[in-house]
């Protein structure tokens, strides 16, 4: 995987995590049963696919190991600083 589409995964899994649990949290405070269950459940997914993209897509640029998680400052694997790749 290079450099430009592990940004692009990273991005993908970020959006999707924060938008999710933006979404869940409105869900959790809002009022009114029906929408606070849709939102609950819709940002919920929306977290949960965002945290699948980066364990099933997320590759390191530099060694080409599976990383766990989008938010990494360094390659778990071959020490490479993830943050400016
Ligand atoms: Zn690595």
């Amino acid at each position: 995987m290079d450099s430009k589409d592990y940004r692009r995964w990273r991005f993908v899994s970020r959006a999707l995590s924060v938008v999710g649990g933006v979404v869940f949290l409105i869900g959790l405070f809002s009022e009114g049963s029906a929408s606070r269950t849709a939102l609950f459940w819709a940002g919920g997914a929306a977290f949960f696919v965002g945290v699948a993209v980066a364990v099933i897509m997320l590759k390191c640029p530099v060694c080409g190991d599976r990383l766990p998680a989008a938010w990494l400052k360094e390659c778990p694997h071959c020490g490479a600083d993830l943050r400016d790749i």
